[in-house]
C-alpha cells in the first residue's frame, strides 16, 4: 500500500483534515500540533479526535506524522529556553495521545555553539522525560539538511539521540530535500544511500519520508523545498522511492511549495510512477 498525502491545515480540526485528505486523494497527512514558528496550541477537542480515530480506521489511512513546532529547540543555550522547549515536546505527545499510535515528527535542534555532542545530550534528556508517561505515540526524529549549528544532518547524530534515548518509541522521517542538501546521493545512488542508512541507523526505525524536491544542488545544506521534479532531485529519483520495496508502507508526505491543487496533482503523479 502506497500512503501518501501532504501538509494541511490543523485549524478544521482532526476531521476536517480527514476529508480534505481524502478530497485530494491523500491517504495520510501531516499537521501542525501548535503554531508552527510560535508555540501557542489550539484549543484539544477530544470528540473531533475520536470521530477521526474511527475515520482513519475505516478508510484505511495510514499513520500521521504530525510536526513539531520550527520554534521548538531542544538544545538551545540558555537554560530556561530549553525547559520551555522540552515542555512544548511533552505537551505535544500528551495530545497526541487523542489520536493514539500515529507520528509525532519535529526538527532535533540548533546547537548554536555548544557542539553536536552537548546538543546530542540536551535532545535525548528531553526526549527521555517526554516519553516518560508512556503516551501511545513514536516520535520521529527529522532527517536535517546540516543548515548552520542544526543537529541531524548526519545518519550519526540521529544514531548517537536514539540511543541516548533508549525507547522503541523513537524512529526517523527522512525528509528527501534535506538528505540531499546534507550530502546524501540519493539521485545517483538511493540504494547506496538507504545501505548506509541501515548500517548506521538501522532501517527498522525509518518510520515516514518527507517527499521534497530541492531548490538547490546536491550537499548544499541549504533547506529550500521545491515541487516534485521541478528541482535538482527529479521526477526519475521519487519514482524509485515510492516504489522501493525497502519503503513500501511508510507514510510519505509532501512539504512542497502548493496550495490544495498544487498537493492533489503532486499526490496523482506520484501514485502513477
Ligand atoms: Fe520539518
Ligand atoms: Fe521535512
Ligand atoms: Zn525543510
Amino acid at each position: 500500500m502506497r500512503y501518501i498525502g501532504c501538509h494541511l491545515s490543523a485549524s478544521a480540526g482532526y476531521m476536517g483534515m480527514v476529508k480534505t485528505a481524502e478530497g485530494i486523494g491523500a491517504n495520510t497527512f501531516a499537521f501542525f500540533t501548535r503554531n508552527p514558528r510560535g508555540s501557542k496550541a489550539k484549543k484539544e477537542d477530544p470528540a473531533d479526535a475520536a470521530r477521526a480515530v474511527a475515520a482513519l480506521a475505516d478508510k484505511g489511512f495510514g499513520k500521521l506524522v504530525a510536526h513539531g513546532a520550527y520554534t521548538m529547540n531542544l538544545c538551545t543555550k540558555e537554560a530556561e529556553a530549553r525547559e520551555f522547549a522540552a515542555d512544548v515536546l511533552a505537551d505535544d505527545l500528551r495530545r497526541m495521545a487523542a489520536v493514539p499510535d500515529q507520528y509525532y515528527n519535529f526538527h532535533p535542534g540548533s546547537h548554536v555553539g555548544q557542539g553536536s555532542e552537548a546538543g546530542i545530550a540536551y535532545i535525548a534528556q528531553a526526549l527521555r522525560k517526554a516519553l516518560e508517561p508512556g503516551y501511545p505515540v513514536t516520535v520521529l526524529l527529522e532527517t536535517m539538511a546540516g543548515k548552520g549549528s542544526e543537529v541531524g544532518g548526519k545518519f550519526e547524530e540521529l544514531k548517537a539521540i536514539i540511543d541516548a534515548v533508549g525507547s522503541e518509541h523513537v524512529g526517523v522521517c527522512l525528509d528527501t530535500c534535506h538528505v540531499y542538501d546534507a550530502g546524501y546521493d540519493i539521485v545517483n545512488d538511493l540504494d547506496g544511500v538507504l545501505a548506509e542508512f541501515d548500517a548506521v541507523v538501522g532501517l527498522d526505525r525509518l518510520k515516514a519520508l518527507h517527499l521534497n524536491d530541492s531548490k538547490n544542488p546536491f550537499a548544499s545544506h541549504k533547506d529550500r523545498h521545491e515541487c516534485i521534479g521541478q528541482g535538482s532531485l527529479g521526477v526519475s529519483t521519487f519514482a524509485a522511492i515510492v516504489s522501493h520495496p525497502l519503503l513500501a508502507g511508510k507514510p510519505m508526505i509532501l512539504e512542497t511549495p502548493n496550495e490544495l491543487p498544487g498537493y492533489a496533482r503532486e499526490i496523482e503523479l506520484l501514485r502513477s510512477l
